[in-house]
């Protein structure tokens, strides 16, 4: 759109910033013939989209009650979003020696990361001891493990950090199976209705002054808000039950995890965190009466709608009376949808070769990706304006497990990813993120130092 034309309203408009910035993108060759696809993010969103959790929360913590919010590594485990999250006041969510170098690396402080994952090596353990980062042990043999490095002494200056045990309520999956962690046969946590569960739980609590926190995380995606909720009321009186039973508050921290959904169908933020806060309050008000730290972990919520994928056309053809338009986005930026596209449906903008909103007669098309097999497409016979070789294509609401955790198929290379940022003149500056993988980069990581290293063998 013409810069004179920019509003004060199209500032606050997703769609509009997002036209600035492809627009802007192209202008600054950002994306070329040699770099044909690239990850942007809106800043913007980003921050608001942390104040909004904030707030969300914030409306119904009693006065001193500690909340932290840790994003979740994994949705976008990229350094640069991390810290903008963490100097919104977010903290972090890890779940292997990656992710946690990722944290450390961003400056987010120890006593604002947490640690789960189902596979913590003993070193994993021993670190998160030393550094005093909060972790959720996921199971029984792991709550022995750590018994043994807290008698040999591994916590930091004698003191522990908050370490929780990780529940699974068994309360049922949502739309998407994969997405599910609280199915009655999940690979997480420890099953809270199977026989003996609960006496178990009880027990090791008694016995462990430690342990004083529980964790729960029911999906994500395809997760009603009614069915989160469910998982969190468990986990709520399991800590009540616990207190009780041992005679004090010894659980004082609930992790309540992340997985709000995120609407892919449409530019709408929908639930909000807001509207899942509101109804966490209305059926657990003691959740908010002050007694318990809480501590969230939403991560595709947070970034997924200032997100896109924005990718070359670099033919169009036809076969069997279908249009196909291939472009560089693909199973290498869009893994789930490209392998799952009933479960992660994407929307699908069209530019032309300036960056400007493509308005071509509409005609059904599948947007195919760069790799060497059938099935990489991004979408199947969605009407758009009708593409062209050079055109534009963005994935929309692809700033969570998209770009960031790209897929090393036929050797296509990480994308560049860039954050942009949309001023009140229409005008949008870029800052680098992840610049582009290099080929020599792609030949280091297939093993090129060591080309001789098999040959030699006799
Ligand atoms: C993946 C994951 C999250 C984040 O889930 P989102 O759906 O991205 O909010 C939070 N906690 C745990 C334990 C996870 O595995």
């Amino acid at each position: 759109m013409p810069k004179n034309q920019f509003t004060a309203a199209d500032q606050r408009s997703l769609q509009a910033r997002r036209q600035v910035a492809v627009d802007a993108a192209t202008r600054e060759r950002l994306l070329t013939t040699d770099d044909p696809v690239i990850g942007l993010l809106d800043v913007t969103a980003l921050r608001e989209s942390a104040a909004e959790l904030q707030a969300a929360f914030a409306k119904f913590a009693a006065p001193g009650q500690p909340v932290l919010h840790a994003f979740a590594a994994k949705a976008a485990s990229l350094v640069p979003v991390i810290r903008l999250l963490g100097d919104a006041g977010l903290g972090c969510e890890v779940a292997s020696p990656g992710e946690l170098a990722l944290a450390r690396a961003a400056g987010i402080p120890s006593g604002r990361t947490v640690l789960d994952s189902p596979a913590k090596t003993a070193s994993e353990l021993r670190e998160a001891l030393r550094l005093g980062i909060a972790l959720n042990v996921d199971n029984r043999q792991e709550l022995r493990r750590l018994d043994d490095l807290l008698d040999e002494g591994h916590a930091s200056t004698g003191q522990t950090p908050p370490i929780g045990l990780r529940i699974n309520p068994q309360t049922g999956g949502g739309s998407i199976d994969a997405m599910s962690t609280a199915t009655s046969t999940s690979k997480f946590g420890v099953a809270l209705a199977d026989p003996g569960a609960r006496a178990w739980i009880l027990d090791a609590f008694r016995q462990r002054p430690w342990l004083s926190a529980l964790h729960v995380h029911t999906g994500s995606q395809g997760m009603p808000l009614s069915l989160m909720v469910d998982g969190v009321q468990a986990v709520y009186e399991l800590a009540e039950e616990i207190n009780r039973s041992v005679g004090h508050a010894q659980v004082t921290s609930l992790d309540i995890g992340g997985g709000l959904p995120v609407n892919f169908a449409s530019e709408t933020t929908e639930p909000t965190f807001a509207a899942y806060a509101r109804l966490l309050h209305e059926r657990l008000p003691g959740l908010f009466d002050g007694r318990y730290a809480l501590v969230t972990e939403f991560g595709r919520s947070v970034a997924a709608k200032a997100g896109m994928v924005l990718a070359r056309v670099e033919y169009v053809k036809e076969a069997g009376g279908r249009a196909i338009a291939v472009t560089h986005a693909g199973a290498q930026t869009a893994v789930r949808t490209v392998f799952a596209p009933d479960a992660w449906p994407l929307r699908v903008e069209a530019y032309d070769a300036a960056g400007k909103p493509k308005s071509s007669p509409p005609l059904p098309q599948d947007i195919a990706g760069p790799c060497c097999f059938a099935g990489d497409l991004v979408a199947r016979d969605r009407e758009l304006p009708t593409l062209d070789a050079d055109d534009l294509v963005a994935l929309l609401d692809t700033g969570a497990y998209y770009f960031s955790t790209p897929f090393s198929y036929n050797s296509l290379p990480r994308p560049a990813v860039y954050g942009f940022l949309v001023h009140p003149d229409g005008e949008a500056s870029f800052a680098t993120i992840r610049p582009p993988q290099t080929v020599s980069e792609i030949v280091f990581e297939a093993g090129g130092p060591y080309v001789e290293g098999i040959s030699g063998m006799r």
